[in-house]
């Protein structure tokens, strides 16, 4: 008979070891507490509109491919991809915009504009920034599952060592003068949850994935990649539960029995968790914890945010697809997420128009689209600071890119630290897991396999290899694999 796989939570990490368990003759139920598919990626509807609720950069399609391609597919199977060009666009200020286009080249020309040299210096750092990419992806990325610092240590690395001890933001601040160059050149390291401060310098193989291999669009948004898993997990014979919620899990003699879910006993051999750590964690009797409270209050987090789902009845203008505005200061907002948090006195604001490029999530001459700001975990979130922000940000677009949209909103839905909260029993509300600084990189990150609790496993964000749908998509991969190891040697 079959061993039966339960997984909780569905986001990608979830789906992703659902899929590769399956395809190796696992009977695998997956149990999700919300009632759509696919975790903080979920998309809603709503007047005509569609609105990707979490990721929208598509970067290193790389990873995707290659998960695809380990089901005897390809991407293109199952959806369709387009580069964007411009990629993006940062906003410093009404006259002073740069637009990221979709090769080097392009993109050299724009700093070269701005600094002499620069487009030289610029092409330089991908080059060595492409070289860490294919070092990370091909080489570690799917072989650290985290167990021990061994696993870090090869011919290769052996060389690039000292770039896991200077930082992000020395590296770029050596390189390049101008303070706008220096701010797009950091950007990326956002995705990785921590300050650029405090991001181990290797991390700047997330430049190549910026520059050179560029910015993606799924026709119909990331929800297309939460098909495209859900898909092949089903044709695996998958069995996908939605409002499902894991109350419970139940250790006999040290190994895991089963999950209680929505008051019902339910019995399995093997249990992954793809919902947040901590959370999976507080499910357990305290005796079968591996991380304590103080632990969990001790780590360096992503940021959480607070995030508005707008319908405009008109179109944007001076805007593109993806929209930075870094018109205030990066370090002083960085400081109020990590160091002293609380509500940024002047936030960094990220703008998305997904109608830009899919005219079909909106009515014919509207416009859709998110305005993202970065917050610390665990602020104190109420209406009437939603509403505050709200204020601001409209104000800066006006000013900023000449659209006045107040008067224009047809659909208006705020999200934030609670929303986190009580959607994805995310500690502290945050938005993209554990950051990825040196003392949270690789083995020093949550365990894939609890310590105390036999076939008791864990994916996603809080653990290796850490924050995004890629490393997520990984996740899924390496815990499948120490499971199928664990398992032949039994
Ligand atoms: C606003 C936002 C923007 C982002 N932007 C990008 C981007 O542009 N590009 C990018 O690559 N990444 C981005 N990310 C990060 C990326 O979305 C995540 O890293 C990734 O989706 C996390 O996947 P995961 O497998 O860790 O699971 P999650 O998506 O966290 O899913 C966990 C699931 O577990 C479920 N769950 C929790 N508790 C229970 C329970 N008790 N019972 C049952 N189910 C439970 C939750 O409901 C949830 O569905 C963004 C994230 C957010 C929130």
């Amino acid at each position: 008979m079959k061993k039966k796989v339960f997984i909780i939570g569905s986001g990608f990490s979830s789906l992703s070891a659902a899929c590769y368990l399956s395809k190796n003759n696992y009977d695998v139920s997956v149990y999700e507490k919300n009632k759509t598919l696919g975790g903080r990626a979920t998309q809603f509807k709503a007047k005509g509109f569609t609105f990707d609720m979490g990721p929208s950069w598509y970067w290193m399609p790389d990873v995707f491919e290659r998960f695809f391609n380990d089901f005897g597919k390809t991407r293109s199977d199952f959806y369709t991809i387009k580069k964007l060009d411009p990629g993006y666009r940062v906003v410093f200020d009404k006259k002073n915009q740069i637009q990221i286009g979709d090769d080097l080249d392009k993109i050299a020309f724009e700093f070269e504009k701005i600094e002499k040299g620069s487009g030289k210096k610029l092409k330089n750092f991908i080059k060595k920034a492409k070289n860490n990419y294919e070092l990370a992806v091909n080489n570690m990325l799917y072989k650290m599952p985290g167990k021990s610092i061994l696993e870090l240590i090869n011919i290769d690395t052996i060389f690039k060592v000292n770039l896991f001890f200077k930082n992000i933001k020395n590296d770029v601040e050596k390189t390049f003068k101008d303070d706008r160059l220096r701010s797009i050149l950091q950007f990326p390291v956002l995705f990785l949850g921590a300050k650029p401060s405090n991001t181990p310098a290797f991390y700047n193989f997330m430049n190549y994935a910026d520059f050179g291999l560029g910015t993606w669009q799924p026709k119909n948004g990331f929800y297309d990649v939460v098909r495209a898993m859900v898909e092949i997990g089903k044709n695996n014979g998958v069995k996908f539960h939605t409002n499902c919620d894991v109350q419970k899990i139940k250790v006999v003699n040290s190994e895991i029995d089963g999950i209680v879910i929505n008051g019902e006993y339910k019995k399995c051999d093997i249990l992954i968790s793809g919902a947040d750590y901590q959370h999976t964690e507080s499910l357990l009797e305290k005796k079968y914890r591996q991380y304590s409270i103080k632990y969990w209050r001790n780590r360096t987090w992503s940021p959480s945010s607070l995030l508005f789902y707008i319908g405009l009845n008109t179109k944007l203008k001076n805007l593109d697809h993806h929209n930075l505005f870094f018109d205030t200061d990066f370090n002083k907002h960085a400081d109020e997420i990590y160091t002293n948090p609380k509500w940024p006195t002047d936030p960094l604001f990220y703008l998305n128009i997904t109608s830009k490029t899919n005219s079909h999530t909106a009515p014919k001459g509207h416009e859709n689209c998110f305005i993202l700001i970065p917050l610390a975990t665990d602020l104190e979130d109420t209406d009437s600071l939603r509403d505050k922000y709200f204020k601001i940000i409209l104000d800066r677009l006006k000013n900023l890119s000449d659209n006045d949209i107040e008067k224009n909103i047809i659909y208006k839905k705020s999200y934030c630290v609670n929303d986190f909260k009580k959607d994805y029993n995310s500690y502290g509300g945050n938005a993209y897991g554990l950051a990825n600084t040196l003392m949270q990189t690789a083995f020093l990150r949550p365990k894939l396999q609890s310590k105390k609790v036999k076939k008791l496993y864990f994916s996603g964000q809080l653990t290796v290899p850490g924050p995004g749908v890629p490393p997520a998509i990984v996740s899924g991969k390496l815990v499948s694999d120490i499971i199928l190891k664990n398992e032949r040697a039994i």
